[in-house]
C-alpha cells in the first residue's frame, strides 16, 4: 500500500473537462515520484494513498487541489514595445519575467496590433483535471531521496 516516502511508478493519462488530453506516461515510459513529498498535486497525491501495485483509478481534481483557480491579477497587457524588437514575438510563447520578488513564468495568449495579452497563471490554473491512473510499482526511497525530496532514478542525480 502506497504510504508516505514510497517510490511510486505510475502510468497515466491527464485530460481536461473537455476530454482534450493534456498529458500522459505510458507504461514503456512512466512516471516515477516520491509519495508525501508535494511532488504532485496534492489531489493526486490523497487519491494515490494507499493504492497497491495493479490498482487503476479514474480521479477528478478541481483546480483548488490542481494548480490552483485562475488568477486576473495575472492576465495583463503588455505594449509590443517592452520586448527586445529582435524577437518575433508569438501566442504561446513563454518568458520569465520577475513580479513582486520573485521569478513568474508568463505565456502570450494572443497578440492584437501592439497589445500583447499575456498569462502568468500556471497553464492548468482553473482547470479540473480527470486522471485515469494506474500504479506499476511501489519502492521504499532511498535515504538520499528523502533528504532531497525527489527520485532518483536512470537520467536523474545530482
Ligand atoms: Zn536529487
Amino acid at each position: 500500500m502506497i504510504k508516505k516516502n514510497d517510490v511510486v511508478t505510475l502510468s497515466y493519462t491527464l485530460k481536461n473537462s473537455d476530454g482534450v488530453e493534456l498529458g500522459k506516461a505510458g507504461a514503456e515510459e512512466p512516471m516515477n515520484y516520491l509519495h508525501g513529498a508535494g511532488n504532485i498535486v496534492p489531489g493526486l497525491e490523497e487519491a494515490i494513498e494507499s493504492m497497491q501495485v495493479g490498482d487503476k483509478k479514474e480521479v477528478t481534481i478541481p483546480p483548488e487541489k490542481a494548480y490552483g483557480e485562475l488568477d486576473p491579477s495575472l492576465l495583463l497587457k503588455v505594449d509590443r514595445s517592452n520586448f527586445p524588437s529582435d524577437i518575433d514575438v508569438q501566442p504561446d510563447m513563454q518568458f520569465s519575467s520577475e513580479m513582486g520578488g520573485k521569478e513568474n513564468v508568463f505565456t502570450v495568449e494572443s497578440i492584437e496590433g501592439d497589445q500583447v495579452n499575456v498569462n502568468g497563471n500556471h497553464p492548468l490554473a482553473g482547470q479540473t483535471l480527470h486522471f485515469n491512473i494506474e500504479v506499476l510499482g511501489i519502492r521504499s526511497a532511498t535515504a538520499e531521496e528523502l533528504s532531497h525530496g525527489h527520485v532518483h532514478d536512470g537520467s536523474h542525480h545530482h
